[in-house]
Protein backbone atom coordinates (compact mmCIF):
# COMPACT_ATOMS: atom_id res chain seq x y z
CA UNK A 1 0.00 0.00 0.00
CA UNK A 2 1.37 3.37 -1.22
CA UNK A 3 1.92 6.02 1.66
CA UNK A 4 -0.96 8.52 2.44
CA UNK A 5 -0.39 11.91 3.92
CA UNK A 6 -2.83 13.50 5.71
CA UNK A 7 -3.15 16.72 7.71
CA UNK A 8 -4.33 16.11 11.09
CA UNK A 9 -6.54 19.35 12.36
CA UNK A 10 -5.41 18.09 16.09
CA UNK A 11 -1.50 18.12 15.53
CA UNK A 12 -2.06 21.07 12.44
CA UNK A 13 0.32 19.27 10.68
CA UNK A 14 0.34 16.79 7.52
CA UNK A 15 1.25 13.28 8.95
CA UNK A 16 1.47 9.79 7.57
CA UNK A 17 -1.84 7.84 7.62
CA UNK A 18 -0.97 4.75 9.74
CA UNK A 19 -4.34 2.86 10.04
CA UNK A 20 -4.85 1.22 13.64
CA UNK A 21 -5.55 -1.89 12.75
CA UNK A 22 -3.32 -2.89 9.32
CA UNK A 23 -5.33 -3.04 6.21
CA UNK A 24 -8.55 -1.37 7.35
CA UNK A 25 -10.12 2.29 8.10
CA UNK A 26 -12.57 3.59 10.27
CA UNK A 27 -14.05 6.64 9.12
CA UNK A 28 -16.97 8.82 10.55
CA UNK A 29 -17.75 11.99 9.26
CA UNK A 30 -20.78 14.20 10.70
CA UNK A 31 -23.92 14.35 8.44
CA UNK A 32 -26.79 16.18 8.13
CA UNK A 33 -29.38 17.68 10.64
CA UNK A 34 -32.50 16.83 8.35
CA UNK A 35 -34.70 19.55 9.00
CA UNK A 36 -34.28 20.81 5.34
CA UNK A 37 -32.79 20.44 2.46
CA UNK A 38 -29.72 19.70 1.63
CA UNK A 39 -27.76 22.64 0.37
CA UNK A 40 -24.24 23.63 -1.05
CA UNK A 41 -22.85 23.39 2.08
CA UNK A 42 -23.66 19.45 2.37
CA UNK A 43 -21.73 18.38 -1.08
CA UNK A 44 -18.94 19.43 -0.48
CA UNK A 45 -18.28 17.05 2.91
CA UNK A 46 -20.05 14.54 1.08
CA UNK A 47 -17.84 14.66 -1.83
CA UNK A 48 -14.50 15.19 0.20
CA UNK A 49 -14.87 12.46 2.22
CA UNK A 50 -16.45 10.13 -0.45
CA UNK A 51 -13.35 10.76 -2.32
CA UNK A 52 -10.66 9.94 0.45
CA UNK A 53 -13.53 6.78 0.91
CA UNK A 54 -12.55 5.84 -2.83
CA UNK A 55 -9.02 6.28 -2.80
CA UNK A 56 -8.16 4.22 0.43
CA UNK A 57 -10.74 1.22 -1.54
CA UNK A 58 -8.40 1.51 -4.09
CA UNK A 59 -5.37 0.95 -2.17
CA UNK A 60 -7.11 -1.35 -1.30
CA UNK A 61 -8.03 -0.94 2.86
CA UNK A 62 -11.40 -2.16 4.01
CA UNK A 63 -13.19 0.44 4.76
CA UNK A 64 -15.93 1.22 7.11
CA UNK A 65 -17.39 4.40 6.31
CA UNK A 66 -20.28 5.81 9.15
CA UNK A 67 -22.36 9.39 8.49
CA UNK A 68 -24.50 9.64 11.65
CA UNK A 69 -28.19 11.39 10.84
CA UNK A 70 -28.98 14.20 13.70
CA UNK A 71 -32.69 13.86 14.25
CA UNK A 72 -32.96 15.05 17.48
CA UNK A 73 -30.96 17.01 20.56
CA UNK A 74 -29.83 19.52 17.57
CA UNK A 75 -31.05 22.92 18.83
CA UNK A 76 -31.54 26.07 16.51
CA UNK A 77 -27.90 28.26 17.10
CA UNK A 78 -26.06 25.32 17.45
CA UNK A 79 -26.73 26.18 21.29
CA UNK A 80 -28.13 24.74 24.30
CA UNK A 81 -31.37 26.68 24.33
CA UNK A 82 -33.80 27.28 21.90
CA UNK A 83 -36.28 24.51 19.99
CA UNK A 84 -35.21 21.65 18.40
CA UNK A 85 -34.64 22.26 14.67
CA UNK A 86 -36.55 19.27 13.53
CA UNK A 87 -39.44 19.59 16.23
CA UNK A 88 -39.42 23.28 14.98
CA UNK A 89 -39.86 22.55 11.61
CA UNK A 90 -42.44 19.40 12.13
CA UNK A 91 -44.91 22.14 14.71
CA UNK A 92 -44.33 24.45 11.63
CA UNK A 93 -45.66 22.10 8.71
CA UNK A 94 -47.79 20.52 11.25
CA UNK A 95 -46.21 16.66 11.10
CA UNK A 96 -44.61 14.41 13.50
CA UNK A 97 -40.86 15.07 13.95
CA UNK A 98 -40.04 11.51 12.59
CA UNK A 99 -42.09 12.35 9.45
CA UNK A 100 -40.16 15.28 9.09
CA UNK A 101 -36.97 13.25 9.50
CA UNK A 102 -37.65 10.67 7.00
CA UNK A 103 -38.85 13.51 4.45
CA UNK A 104 -35.31 14.76 4.32
CA UNK A 105 -33.60 11.88 4.94
CA UNK A 106 -35.12 10.14 2.00
CA UNK A 107 -34.24 13.91 -0.29
CA UNK A 108 -30.78 14.01 1.44
CA UNK A 109 -29.92 10.51 0.02
CA UNK A 110 -31.47 11.68 -3.48
CA UNK A 111 -29.15 14.68 -3.60
CA UNK A 112 -26.09 13.16 -2.61
CA UNK A 113 -26.66 10.05 -5.05
CA UNK A 114 -27.06 12.85 -8.03
CA UNK A 115 -23.44 13.99 -6.89
CA UNK A 116 -22.02 10.04 -6.85
CA UNK A 117 -21.26 9.28 -3.88
CA UNK A 118 -20.83 5.99 -2.42
CA UNK A 119 -23.53 5.64 0.52
CA UNK A 120 -22.00 4.66 4.16
CA UNK A 121 -21.65 1.51 5.45
CA UNK A 122 -23.71 2.07 8.66
CA UNK A 123 -25.80 5.50 8.63
CA UNK A 124 -26.97 5.19 12.24
CA UNK A 125 -29.17 8.18 13.92
CA UNK A 126 -29.13 9.65 17.11
CA UNK A 127 -32.36 8.99 18.23
CA UNK A 128 -31.86 5.15 17.41
CA UNK A 129 -29.08 5.61 20.23
CA UNK A 130 -30.42 7.39 23.51
CA UNK A 131 -29.33 4.31 25.41
CA UNK A 132 -26.06 4.51 24.16
CA UNK A 133 -25.95 8.32 24.66
CA UNK A 134 -26.95 7.61 28.27
CA UNK A 135 -24.66 5.53 29.12
CA UNK A 136 -22.06 7.93 28.69
CA UNK A 137 -23.34 10.46 30.50
CA UNK A 138 -23.22 8.26 33.24
CA UNK A 139 -19.63 7.26 32.65
CA UNK A 140 -18.70 11.37 32.61
CA UNK A 141 -20.57 11.68 35.85
CA UNK A 142 -19.01 9.00 37.38
CA UNK A 143 -15.00 10.45 36.03
CA UNK A 144 -16.41 13.55 37.80
CA UNK A 145 -16.65 15.85 34.54
CA UNK A 146 -20.02 16.52 34.46
CA UNK A 147 -22.94 17.43 36.93
CA UNK A 148 -26.67 17.35 37.55
CA UNK A 149 -28.40 20.57 37.14
CA UNK A 150 -32.53 21.10 37.96
CA UNK A 151 -33.14 17.68 35.67
CA UNK A 152 -29.98 18.56 33.29
CA UNK A 153 -26.50 17.56 32.86
CA UNK A 154 -23.79 19.33 31.68
CA UNK A 155 -19.76 19.05 31.10
CA UNK A 156 -18.11 20.92 33.65
CA UNK A 157 -15.21 22.34 30.83
CA UNK A 158 -13.72 24.19 33.69
CA UNK A 159 -12.84 20.94 35.76
CA UNK A 160 -11.94 19.10 32.68
CA UNK A 161 -9.84 21.95 31.74
CA UNK A 162 -7.18 21.49 34.62
CA UNK A 163 -6.63 17.83 33.57
CA UNK A 164 -7.11 17.99 30.34
CA UNK A 165 -6.42 20.11 27.25
CA UNK A 166 -9.71 21.95 26.03
CA UNK A 167 -9.32 23.89 23.20
CA UNK A 168 -6.79 20.97 22.04
CA UNK A 169 -8.44 20.83 18.39
CA UNK A 170 -10.08 24.35 17.24
CA UNK A 171 -6.88 26.35 19.17
CA UNK A 172 -9.09 28.20 21.79
CA UNK A 173 -7.79 29.34 24.77
CA UNK A 174 -9.92 28.86 27.50
CA UNK A 175 -9.38 32.08 29.44
CA UNK A 176 -9.99 33.98 26.19
CA UNK A 177 -13.43 31.86 25.53
CA UNK A 178 -14.52 32.94 29.28
CA UNK A 179 -13.84 36.56 28.32
CA UNK A 180 -16.05 36.23 25.35
CA UNK A 181 -19.02 34.37 26.28
CA UNK A 182 -22.03 36.32 28.09
CA UNK A 183 -22.66 36.28 31.90
CA UNK A 184 -24.78 33.62 33.33
CA UNK A 185 -28.25 35.53 34.11
CA UNK A 186 -28.48 33.90 37.60
CA UNK A 187 -31.16 31.54 36.28
CA UNK A 188 -29.73 29.29 34.44
CA UNK A 189 -28.64 25.68 35.33
CA UNK A 190 -25.07 26.07 34.03
CA UNK A 191 -22.24 26.71 36.11
CA UNK A 192 -20.68 28.28 33.53
CA UNK A 193 -21.28 29.25 30.27
CA UNK A 194 -18.39 27.13 28.34
CA UNK A 195 -20.26 24.16 29.88
CA UNK A 196 -22.18 22.30 27.79
CA UNK A 197 -25.58 20.17 27.70
CA UNK A 198 -24.92 16.51 27.84
CA UNK A 199 -28.73 15.63 28.70
CA UNK A 200 -31.46 18.17 28.73
CA UNK A 201 -34.94 18.11 30.59
CA UNK A 202 -37.58 18.36 28.59
CA UNK A 203 -40.14 21.09 29.18
CA UNK A 204 -43.50 20.57 28.95
CA UNK A 205 -44.36 21.55 25.53
CA UNK A 206 -41.08 19.77 24.46
CA UNK A 207 -42.34 16.44 22.24
CA UNK A 208 -38.96 14.68 21.57
CA UNK A 209 -38.19 13.32 25.10
CA UNK A 210 -36.96 10.29 26.68
CA UNK A 211 -36.49 9.15 30.11
CA UNK A 212 -33.47 8.74 31.85
CA UNK A 213 -32.30 8.81 35.21
CA UNK A 214 -32.30 12.50 35.59
CA UNK A 215 -35.37 13.83 33.82
CA UNK A 216 -37.33 12.87 30.57
CA UNK A 217 -35.08 14.39 28.28
CA UNK A 218 -32.87 14.24 25.32
CA UNK A 219 -29.41 13.97 24.57
CA UNK A 220 -26.87 17.27 23.80
CA UNK A 221 -26.15 17.56 20.13
CA UNK A 222 -22.03 16.54 20.81
CA UNK A 223 -23.30 13.29 22.10
CA UNK A 224 -24.64 11.78 19.63
CA UNK A 225 -21.28 11.32 17.58
CA UNK A 226 -19.34 10.20 20.53
CA UNK A 227 -21.48 7.36 21.01
CA UNK A 228 -22.40 5.84 17.73
CA UNK A 229 -18.65 6.50 16.58
CA UNK A 230 -17.57 4.48 19.83
CA UNK A 231 -20.48 1.98 19.05
CA UNK A 232 -19.41 0.95 15.07
CA UNK A 233 -15.73 2.00 14.83
CA UNK A 234 -14.25 1.36 18.78
CA UNK A 235 -12.96 3.29 21.86
CA UNK A 236 -10.25 4.09 19.24
CA UNK A 237 -10.85 4.60 15.45
CA UNK A 238 -8.51 6.37 12.63
CA UNK A 239 -10.23 9.37 11.01
CA UNK A 240 -12.70 11.86 11.89
CA UNK A 241 -13.66 14.34 9.51
CA UNK A 242 -16.48 17.26 8.80
CA UNK A 243 -16.88 20.62 7.99
CA UNK A 244 -14.37 23.43 9.28
CA UNK A 245 -17.82 25.35 10.79
CA UNK A 246 -18.32 21.73 13.14
CA UNK A 247 -14.84 22.30 15.06
CA UNK A 248 -15.66 24.28 17.47
CA UNK A 249 -17.89 23.51 18.99
CA UNK A 250 -18.86 20.81 18.04
CA UNK A 251 -16.07 18.47 17.50
CA UNK A 252 -14.31 20.06 20.53
CA UNK A 253 -17.08 18.93 22.40
CA UNK A 254 -17.17 15.48 21.11
CA UNK A 255 -13.10 15.24 21.73
CA UNK A 256 -14.02 16.45 25.74
CA UNK A 257 -16.56 13.80 26.32
CA UNK A 258 -14.79 10.52 24.61
CA UNK A 259 -11.43 11.61 26.61
CA UNK A 260 -14.15 12.28 29.72
CA UNK A 261 -15.98 8.49 29.34
CA UNK A 262 -13.26 6.61 27.61
CA UNK A 263 -10.07 7.66 28.76
CA UNK A 264 -8.81 8.67 25.11
CA UNK A 265 -9.91 11.06 22.64
CA UNK A 266 -10.80 8.70 20.22
CA UNK A 267 -9.78 9.62 17.11
CA UNK A 268 -6.31 9.52 15.47
CA UNK A 269 -6.84 12.37 12.39
CA UNK A 270 -9.02 14.61 12.45
CA UNK A 271 -10.25 15.95 8.92
CA UNK A 272 -11.94 18.92 8.60
CA UNK A 273 -13.11 20.52 4.63
CA UNK A 274 -13.27 24.32 4.61
CA UNK A 275 -16.68 26.19 3.70
CA UNK A 276 -17.84 27.40 0.63
CA UNK A 277 -18.85 31.09 -0.15
CA UNK A 278 -21.11 32.79 -2.66
CA UNK A 279 -19.96 35.82 -4.79
CA UNK A 280 -17.15 36.39 -1.36
CA UNK A 281 -20.03 35.93 0.96
CA UNK A 282 -20.69 32.93 3.61
CA UNK A 283 -23.77 31.20 2.81
CA UNK A 284 -26.49 31.65 5.04
CA UNK A 285 -30.46 32.27 4.72
CA UNK A 286 -30.44 35.83 6.65
CA UNK A 287 -28.00 36.71 3.12
CA UNK A 288 -30.69 35.85 0.75
CA UNK A 289 -27.71 33.32 -1.12
CA UNK A 290 -28.55 30.05 0.49
CA UNK A 291 -29.00 27.42 -2.37
CA UNK A 292 -30.03 24.06 -2.06
CA UNK A 293 -28.79 21.35 -4.59
CA UNK A 294 -31.95 20.77 -5.83
CA UNK A 295 -32.33 24.83 -6.85
CA UNK A 296 -28.71 24.35 -8.40
CA UNK A 297 -29.82 21.14 -10.29
CA UNK A 298 -32.86 22.45 -11.81
CA UNK A 299 -31.37 26.61 -12.18
CA UNK A 300 -34.61 27.19 -9.72
CA UNK A 301 -32.96 30.14 -7.48
CA UNK A 302 -33.02 33.65 -8.35
CA UNK A 303 -28.75 33.81 -8.06
CA UNK A 304 -28.56 30.91 -10.54
CA UNK A 305 -28.12 32.07 -14.48
CA UNK A 306 -29.03 28.28 -15.42
CA UNK A 307 -29.29 24.45 -14.16
CA UNK A 308 -25.96 22.80 -13.28
CA UNK A 309 -25.42 19.20 -13.56
CA UNK A 310 -24.57 17.26 -10.47
CA UNK A 311 -21.04 16.24 -12.31
CA UNK A 312 -20.52 19.85 -12.76
CA UNK A 313 -21.06 20.38 -9.47
CA UNK A 314 -18.51 17.61 -8.05
CA UNK A 315 -16.29 18.53 -10.61
CA UNK A 316 -16.36 22.55 -9.51
CA UNK A 317 -15.83 20.79 -5.79
CA UNK A 318 -12.77 19.03 -6.78
CA UNK A 319 -10.72 21.78 -8.22
CA UNK A 320 -9.84 22.99 -4.97
CA UNK A 321 -7.96 21.83 -2.54
CA UNK A 322 -10.59 21.01 0.41
CA UNK A 323 -8.69 22.28 2.94
CA UNK A 324 -9.27 25.69 0.80
CA UNK A 325 -12.07 27.83 0.66
CA UNK A 326 -14.54 27.39 -2.69
CA UNK A 327 -16.36 30.41 -3.90
CA UNK A 328 -19.89 29.75 -6.32
CA UNK A 329 -20.53 31.67 -8.92
CA UNK A 330 -22.23 31.34 -12.47
CA UNK A 331 -18.75 32.09 -14.27
CA UNK A 332 -16.58 29.56 -12.13
CA UNK A 333 -19.20 27.12 -12.38
CA UNK A 334 -19.76 27.16 -16.44
CA UNK A 335 -15.83 27.10 -16.42
CA UNK A 336 -16.25 23.82 -14.41
CA UNK A 337 -19.05 22.65 -16.55
CA UNK A 338 -16.62 23.04 -19.67
CA UNK A 339 -13.84 21.11 -18.02
CA UNK A 340 -15.92 18.78 -17.03
CA UNK A 341 -16.99 18.21 -20.50
CA UNK A 342 -13.67 18.26 -22.13
CA UNK A 343 -12.53 15.22 -19.34
CA UNK A 344 -15.54 13.09 -20.54
CA UNK A 345 -15.13 14.06 -24.29
CA UNK A 346 -11.41 12.75 -24.12
CA UNK A 347 -12.93 9.46 -21.86
CA UNK A 348 -15.36 8.94 -24.59
CA UNK A 349 -12.47 9.50 -27.51
CA UNK A 350 -10.10 6.89 -26.17
CA UNK A 351 -12.42 3.98 -26.61
CA UNK A 352 -12.44 5.00 -30.45
CA UNK A 353 -8.39 5.12 -30.72
CA UNK A 354 -7.12 3.21 -33.11
CA UNK A 355 -3.59 2.17 -31.79
CA UNK A 356 -0.55 2.47 -34.40
CA UNK A 357 1.53 -0.86 -33.90
CA UNK A 358 4.67 0.58 -34.88
CA UNK A 359 5.19 3.41 -32.46
CA UNK A 360 7.11 4.19 -29.62
CA UNK A 361 5.70 3.43 -25.89
CA UNK A 362 4.93 7.28 -24.89
CA UNK A 363 6.83 7.71 -21.22
CA UNK A 364 4.59 10.76 -20.42
CA UNK A 365 1.48 8.83 -19.43
CA UNK A 366 3.17 6.10 -16.81
CA UNK A 367 4.87 9.85 -15.30
CA UNK A 368 1.32 11.69 -15.16
CA UNK A 369 -0.01 8.42 -13.97
CA UNK A 370 2.43 8.69 -10.89
CA UNK A 371 1.90 12.31 -10.62
CA UNK A 372 -1.96 12.04 -10.68
CA UNK A 373 -1.26 9.54 -7.46
CA UNK A 374 0.88 11.43 -5.58
CA UNK A 375 -0.94 14.45 -5.75
CA UNK A 376 -4.45 11.99 -4.52
CA UNK A 377 -1.72 10.75 -1.51
CA UNK A 378 -0.68 14.21 -0.44
CA UNK A 379 -3.46 15.42 1.26
CA UNK A 380 -6.11 14.75 -1.13
CA UNK A 381 -4.60 17.36 -3.79
CA UNK A 382 -7.36 16.68 -5.70
CA UNK A 383 -6.63 20.24 -7.95
CA UNK A 384 -2.92 18.74 -8.58
CA UNK A 385 -4.41 15.56 -9.79
CA UNK A 386 -6.42 16.91 -11.96
CA UNK A 387 -4.28 19.06 -13.75
CA UNK A 388 -1.95 16.18 -14.47
CA UNK A 389 -5.24 13.94 -15.54
CA UNK A 390 -5.49 16.92 -17.94
CA UNK A 391 -1.51 16.27 -19.28
CA UNK A 392 -3.10 13.42 -20.52
CA UNK A 393 -6.17 14.73 -22.25
CA UNK A 394 -3.92 16.46 -24.28
CA UNK A 395 -2.48 13.36 -25.34
CA UNK A 396 -5.77 11.59 -26.24
CA UNK A 397 -6.62 14.74 -27.91
CA UNK A 398 -3.52 14.82 -30.14
CA UNK A 399 -4.28 10.85 -31.01
CA UNK A 400 -7.55 11.78 -32.09
CA UNK A 401 -6.20 14.49 -34.34
CA UNK A 402 -2.94 12.28 -35.42
CA UNK A 403 -0.19 15.38 -34.01
CA UNK A 404 0.22 11.93 -31.51
CA UNK A 405 0.83 8.43 -32.36
CA UNK A 406 -0.28 5.74 -29.43
CA UNK A 407 0.56 2.05 -29.48
CA UNK A 408 -1.59 -1.03 -28.06
CA UNK A 409 -0.45 -0.77 -24.68
CA UNK A 410 -0.24 3.27 -24.28
CA UNK A 411 -3.88 3.17 -25.04
CA UNK A 412 -4.77 0.60 -22.56
CA UNK A 413 -2.47 2.17 -19.95
CA UNK A 414 -4.74 5.39 -20.68
CA UNK A 415 -7.81 3.41 -20.44
CA UNK A 416 -6.61 1.76 -17.20
CA UNK A 417 -5.79 5.63 -15.97
CA UNK A 418 -8.85 6.91 -16.48
CA UNK A 419 -11.10 4.33 -15.26
CA UNK A 420 -9.31 4.29 -11.81
CA UNK A 421 -8.73 7.80 -11.61
CA UNK A 422 -11.69 9.67 -13.02
CA UNK A 423 -14.32 6.84 -12.79
CA UNK A 424 -13.43 4.94 -9.23
CA UNK A 425 -11.50 7.64 -7.04
CA UNK A 426 -12.96 11.15 -8.24
CA UNK A 427 -16.53 9.78 -8.87
CA UNK A 428 -16.67 11.69 -11.94
CA UNK A 429 -19.76 9.56 -13.92
CA UNK A 430 -20.37 10.56 -17.64
CA UNK A 431 -23.52 12.47 -17.46
CA UNK A 432 -23.83 12.02 -21.10
CA UNK A 433 -24.42 8.23 -21.11
CA UNK A 434 -26.29 8.54 -18.14
CA UNK A 435 -28.96 10.81 -19.76
CA UNK A 436 -29.64 7.74 -21.91
CA UNK A 437 -30.21 5.74 -19.49
CA UNK A 438 -27.62 3.50 -20.25
CA UNK A 439 -24.39 2.81 -22.06
CA UNK A 440 -26.73 1.21 -24.88
CA UNK A 441 -27.92 4.51 -26.40
CA UNK A 442 -24.20 5.28 -27.00
CA UNK A 443 -23.37 1.78 -28.57
CA UNK A 444 -27.24 2.32 -30.66
CA UNK A 445 -26.27 5.37 -31.93
CA UNK A 446 -22.43 4.54 -32.71
CA UNK A 447 -24.08 1.43 -35.37
CA UNK A 448 -26.83 4.40 -36.61
CA UNK A 449 -23.45 6.64 -37.73
CA UNK A 450 -22.18 3.38 -39.06
CA UNK A 451 -24.45 2.88 -41.20
CA UNK A 452 -24.43 6.52 -42.10
CA UNK A 453 -21.04 6.39 -43.10
CA UNK A 454 -21.80 3.17 -45.41
CA UNK A 455 -24.39 5.58 -47.03
CA UNK A 456 -21.67 8.24 -47.34
CA UNK A 457 -19.50 6.04 -48.73
CA UNK A 458 -21.54 4.94 -51.17
CA UNK A 459 -22.26 8.50 -51.98
CA UNK A 460 -25.90 8.07 -50.74
CA UNK A 461 -26.21 11.15 -49.30
CA UNK A 462 -29.95 11.98 -49.09
CA UNK A 463 -29.67 8.97 -46.61
CA UNK A 464 -26.67 10.27 -44.78
CA UNK A 465 -28.82 13.84 -44.02
CA UNK A 466 -31.84 11.96 -43.11
CA UNK A 467 -29.71 10.43 -40.48
CA UNK A 468 -28.37 13.35 -39.15
CA UNK A 469 -31.63 15.69 -39.61
CA UNK A 470 -33.81 12.51 -37.47
CA UNK A 471 -30.96 12.01 -34.99
CA UNK A 472 -30.90 16.00 -34.38
CA UNK A 473 -34.89 15.76 -34.19
CA UNK A 474 -33.95 14.07 -31.06
CA UNK A 475 -31.34 16.14 -29.69
CA UNK A 476 -28.76 14.08 -30.86
CA UNK A 477 -26.20 16.29 -32.41
CA UNK A 478 -23.69 15.17 -34.94
CA UNK A 479 -20.18 16.79 -36.16
CA UNK A 480 -18.35 15.37 -38.90
CA UNK A 481 -14.56 15.70 -38.08
CA UNK A 482 -11.28 14.62 -40.44
CA UNK A 483 -11.22 11.95 -37.56
CA UNK A 484 -14.82 10.37 -37.58
CA UNK A 485 -18.04 11.48 -36.17
CA UNK A 486 -18.34 13.11 -32.99
CA UNK A 487 -22.08 13.10 -31.37
CA UNK A 488 -23.44 14.70 -28.56
CA UNK A 489 -26.87 15.08 -26.27
ZN1 LIG B 1 -21.06 15.06 14.77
Amino acid sequence: MQNIYIYNTLTRKKELFEPIHPGHVGIYVCGPTVYGDAHLGHARPSITYDVLVRLFKKEGYKVRYVRNITDVGHLENDSDEGEDKIAKRAKLEELEPMEVVQYYTIRYHEAVKKLNTLPPSIEPRASGHIIEQIAIVRKILESGYAYISNGSVYFDVAKYSRDHNYGALSGRIIEDMISNTRALDGQDDKHSPLDFALWKKASPEHIMRWPSPWSDGFPGWHLECSAMSEKYLGKEFDIHGGGMDLMFPHHECELAQNTASRGTGGVKYWMHNNMITINGQKMGKSYGNFITLEELFTGNHKMLERAYSPMTVRFFILQAHYRSTLDFSNEALQAAEKGMKRLMQAYRDLNRLRPVSNAATMDEIEKCKNNIFDALYDDLNTPIALAHLFELVKIVNQAKDGTAKLNEGDIAALKTIFSDVVTDVLGIADEQSESGSSDKLGSVIEMILDVRKEAKANKDYATSDLIRDKLAALGINIKDTKNGTEWSL
